[in-house]
């Protein structure tokens, strides 16, 4: 993948890889306190790990063929200003809303979903078709999901749940949902990864030269979680079942050595991951 425009004023960066133009472009940086990361994990042997994780946004953008495919819309105006800056940036990337065709979700967590709706509840990318797995929309519409494997705390679940609802009513008429065994778009194709979420979607993409992998939220940050996949977060619905998935995909980047793109990971999110003492390092590019 060669490097199109670097250290472009913080924002956005672009590469281009055969005929795909490939932009990482951020939505801004969120605190969150250590306690969501490693829960019940105590401190001592967490190292010199911070008590706060600044968590970057990167949203991947894919221009080819006549399509602008978006995957993840950033945390919207609920977090403004540290964060729901995409559009700002997608715009200095020289990439309109209007002019994004498909929006696929790795998972309808706030922190993915909320940038797709404004004030007023006006779509942010009118013409774009938003695609998200159909057990991810299963979960999070029904009547009483089951959060009992979850370590955060069940009020605040079911308030997330409740948000997630509303922005879900909002998007009904685009929504367009995939089962993880169907091809999505030509060379993207979806990866179940349930624990994070039950509908956490990783994608295998093919830009003509070369495959890499987005692999959302498989680790929030990059040390802890690469070290010790075990160690988790409160964000995580399943808990055993995301470490178990984390533990699985991180073996399984280590082995074949792949290009790898994370949401929350240092911008502009790309790298590989590299076996590392008892667990995996992160290895930026
Ligand atoms: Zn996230």
């Amino acid at each position: 993948m060669l490097p199109l425009m670097m250290n472009h004023p913080a924002g956005f960066t672009a590469f281009r890889s055969g005929e795909m133009e490939i932009f990482s472009v951020t939505d801004g940086e969120v605190i969150y306190e250590a306690r969501c990361f490693a829960p019940g994990i105590p401190r001592t042997l967490l190292g010199n790990s911070p008590r706060h994780f600044i968590l970057p946004h990167n949203i991947l953008v894919l221009r080819f063929n006549n399509r602008v495919v978006m995957f993840d819309a950033g945390n919207g105006h609920y977090t403004a200003p540290e964060a729901g800056q995409l559009q700002f940036y997608l715009h200095a990337a020289g990439i309109t809303p209007e002019s994004v065709t498909d929006i696929i979700l790795t998972h309808a967590h706030p922190d993915h979903i909320n940038g797709l709706v404004g004030v007023g509840e006006q779509l942010m990318f009118p013409e774009a078709r938003i695609h998200l797995s159909q057990a991810e929309y299963d979960f999070w519409v029904s009547e009483s999901p089951d959060f009992s494997r979850s370590k955060n705390i069940p009020a605040a679940l079911l308030q997330m749940q409740q948000h997630i609802k509303g922005i879900l009513r909002v998007l009904d008429n685009r929504l367009q949902l995939f089962h993880s065994t169907d091809a999505l778009l030509e060379g993207i194709h979806p990866v179940a990864a349930p624990g994070h979420t039950p509908g956490h979607t990783l994608f295998a993409i093919n830009t003509g030269e070369e495959q890499f992998i987005h692999m959302a939220d498989t680790c929030h940050e990059n040390e802890l979680l690469f070290h010790h996949p075990e160690w988790g977060t409160i964000f995580d619905i399943d808990f055993e079942q995301a470490a178990q998935t984390r533990q699985a995909t991180l073996q399984e980047l280590a082995n074949n050595g792949k290009l790898v793109f994370g949401y929350h990971l240092p911008a502009p999110g790309f790298g590989k991951v590299i076996q590392g003492g008892d667990g995996f390092a992160w290895k930026p590019q």
